[in-house]
Formats: structure tokens, C-alpha cells, sequence
């Protein structure tokens, strides 16, 4: 269950923040979440509402807000950078790429110098973004 520990780890990150903050109760969580991330979303969500409902009184019952990060990639040749929406790929190959974005290699090339060695430099992962709260 990927989703139930990130959804744990994001909650326990959440809650040192606070600590350092000097929060006494969290009103909101911002989680970002990369584009390329492999995650089910619904799953995700109802892990975190289901862990913030039992959770203690510093974190109980806050609001989580999703934001997206999109994905974007560098060129190991040239060092071009470009972000993913800029492909002209079909919809079905942007799929793949979103589910596994190692496929993207298959792909694409870099727009200046058509080289298929790049990186990706945005759009992975799961992290706390942001907090609200009352001191
Ligand atoms: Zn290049």
C-alpha cells in the first residue's frame, strides 16, 4: 500500500512542522504532488482524510489541498530544459509516460539537439508544500 505510507510519511512531516512552527492546531495541508508520480490519486486522498481523522488534536481534522507539480525535463547534452506539456505526443503515449515516466526515453528527444539522454528535474515525488494554522 505505496499510497498509505506516503500518506503516513506526508502526516508525520506535517506534524514536526508544526512543532517547529509553534502551531498549536494545523488548519490546512498543501501537498504537492509531481506530475510523473505514479500514485492513485483517490487512494492517496482518503489515506491522508483517514489517518487526519484518527491522528492527535494538533493535526485532526485539517484540510488537505492538492497542487500539481508539472514535469520537466534537461537535456544531458545540451543542457536545454523543457517542461512536458511542450511534446506534441499522442494522448496515448502521454499516458504511458505518466504512468511510467522511464518510457519517456523511448519518446522523446530534446527539442534543440534530438539527443534521447535527459533528465527529469521536476515532477516526481510526494511533499508537504505548506502549512496553515493556528499558534
Ligand atoms: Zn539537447
Amino acid at each position: 500500500m505505496h499510497e498509505w505510507a506516503l500518506a503516513e510519511a506526508v502526516i508525520a512531516t506535517a506534524k514536526r512542522a508544526a512543532h517547529e512552527q509553534n502551531l498549536r492546531r494545523v488548519t490546512e495541508i498543501t501537498v504537492k504532488l509531481g506530475e510523473l508520480q505514479q500514485i492513485e490519486r483517490e487512494i492517496f486522498a482518503f489515506a491522508l482524510e483517514h489517518i487526519l481523522g484518527q491522528e492527535d488534536p494538533l493535526v485532526r481534522g485539517a484540510k488537505v489541498v492538492f497542487e500539481t507539480e508539472r514535469a520537466q525535463f534537461r537535456c544531458r547534452v545540451c543542457h536545454f530544459e523543457w517542461a512536458f506539456e511542450t511534446e506534441n505526443l499522442s494522448s496515448e503515449i502521454t499516458e504511458a509516460i505518466h504512468f511510467i515516466p522511464e518510457i519517456a526515453h523511448t519518446y522523446m528527444r530534446c527539442p534543440r539537439c534530438h539527443s534521447p539522454d535527459f533528465e527529469v528535474i521536476a515532477g516526481r515525488g510526494v511533499w508537504l508544500a505548506a502549512l496553515k494554522g493556528e499558534e
